[in-house]
């Protein structure tokens, strides 16, 4: 007898890039089988109309084991998340994924680890536009060596939030990654609006230590060069190279205004106050204008800023190639505060992307929030309906699915979305018609 059937449902396997009329059986955490035909289980869906999908695989989070954030994640769809994005990151990995497993957490997470915050903090380094001396990065690459070993599933750069790293700092971390044979993720050291250089020098990363890399929110560092940008990755990639992207549905980008990005220089060469909306605390929806930049930048440098850019048209651009996934960018704020990213990527990107754009088929759109991810993060036993694979679903409606939340000056960023029905972790039921259920099944993936 099974735990769970889920019958006469779509099933999507993103793996054959196939798509049939069928049914699925649970047990023990795993999916047991996959039938054309119906079962009988403890508890029966009947998925009639709806689609079965291996649960979304969020790329680029920064969840990192924070309960609202997992909460928001898993409302979207989302099973398994890869956190210690840009940078930033725990550095004792033993300690994270114990603690996370004690306490138990609402999806699984992977976890990279972040070298421009994290890694330069842990070997003391308090200025962010120093670089390191020859001591500092020999602890680095001591500390990531360490953390790969105890299962990050990669390194993670965050250039642009220490903009004068040297060469020699970040290849000497990105080598360890290699050897470990684990990607880089990058958010690109972008200077302005206009700048491929900071792409071009992401590529040469891999070129030279031959890692896999993938290029962070990429509408967010390339939106207003975005065809230019493209076809240098498309090259990179002619030229052999192991280069994907992931990409948010939004073309506005989010971050603490008291980080490097928004430093005074920044502002006077070119990035404008009036574009940059207050999304947390007493400020919340207000625009900012010298006075208010001063105070938030000197007062309260955790706030969260809301960079507002041009056409969301480079979005649909970035996520059509197929080496592009979709991510949300999540980070932690207080209920009602925050990006609309937080709870509306993943259903936005199924209705602009197959339902009202057709973009891509519905077989794509799943592969690359599921499979492509998972093979990116060497994550065997995620983003597959395969007999033995951990069961790991979503069962949506491609009709209903809707995003909810809007900018915080125009509506709630954190609303609920519409038209995702069961969610199950590790075979437990998270989100049960639509309803949260505090389920702690997630788990951590150290990789090997
Ligand atoms: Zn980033």
């Amino acid at each position: 007898m099974f735990d769970v059937v889920i019958n006469n449902g779509t099933l999507v396997d993103p793996e054959l890039k196939t798509s049939f009329k069928g049914s699925l059986g649970i047990k023990d955490g795993k999916l047991a089988e996959i039938t054309t035909g119906e079962l009988v289980g403890i508890k029966n869906i009947n998925a009639s109309g709806l689609i079965v999908s291996p649960g979304f695989i969020d790329i680029h989070g920064h969840v990192d084991g924070e309960d609202y954030c997992g909460e928001l994640s898993l409302r979207q769809g989302i099973t398994t998340t890869i956190g210690g994005n840009c940078g930033l990151s725990p550095i004792n990995m033993n300690t994270f994924f114990e603690e996370q497993d004690r306490k138990g957490f609402v999806i699984n997470q992977a976890e990279l680890v972040g070298h421009s915050m994290s890694l330069r903090k842990a070997v003391g380094i308090t200025d962010v536009y120093s670089a390191a001396n020859k001591e500092q990065i020999c602890k680095m690459q001591y500390l990531t060596e360490k953390a790969l070993g105890e299962g990050a599933c990669g390194l993670s750069l965050g250039l642009e939030y220490a903009p004068n790293s040297s060469l020699e700092e970040i290849y000497a971390v990105c080598i360890i990654a290699d050897k470990h044979n684990r990607p880089i993720t990058i958010h690109t050291r972008t200077s302005s609006d206009h700048d491929l250089n900071s792409l071009r020098e992401a590529i040469e990363i891999s070129r030279v230590t031959g890692a896999a890399v993938l290029i962070s929110h990429f509408v967010y560092q390339y939106n207003a060069v975005m065809d230019k940008a493209l076809e240098i990755v498309d090259k990179a990639i002619e030229d052999g190279l192991n280069i994907k992207i992931d990409s948010g549905l939004y073309n506005d980008w989010a971050t603490s205004i008291g980080t490097a990005i928004f430093c005074e220089n920044n502002v006077n060469q070119g990035l404008c106050l009036n574009k940059m909306l207050v999304a947390s605390g007493k400020y919340k929806g207000e625009r900012l204008n010298k006075k208010l930049y001063k105070e938030l930048r000197a007062g309260n440098p955790c706030e969260c800023i809301i960079y507002c850019t041009g056409s969301n048209e480079s979005v649909y651009k970035a996520l059509d190639k197929n080496y592009a996934m979709p991510s949300s960018d999540i980070g932690p704020y207080k209920k009602g505060e925050g990006h609309p990213q937080i709870s509306g990527t993943f259903p936005r990107y199924f209705r602009c992307m197959v339902r009202e754009r057709k973009e891509i088929s519905l077989i794509e759109a799943v592969r690359k929030a599921t499979f492509l991810p998972a093979e990116t993060m060497g994550l065997k036993q995620k983003g597959r309906i395969k007999k033995g694979s951990d069961a790991d679903i979503v069962i949506f409606d491609i009709d209903t699915i809707k995003d909810k939340s809007d900018f915080p000056d125009v509506g709630v960023p954190d609303r609920n979305p519409e038209g995702i029905k069961y969610v199950f972790v590790n075979g437990r039921l998270a989100l049960d018609g639509g309803i949260f259920k505090n389920s702690t099944a997630g788990r951590t993936i150290r990789t090997a």
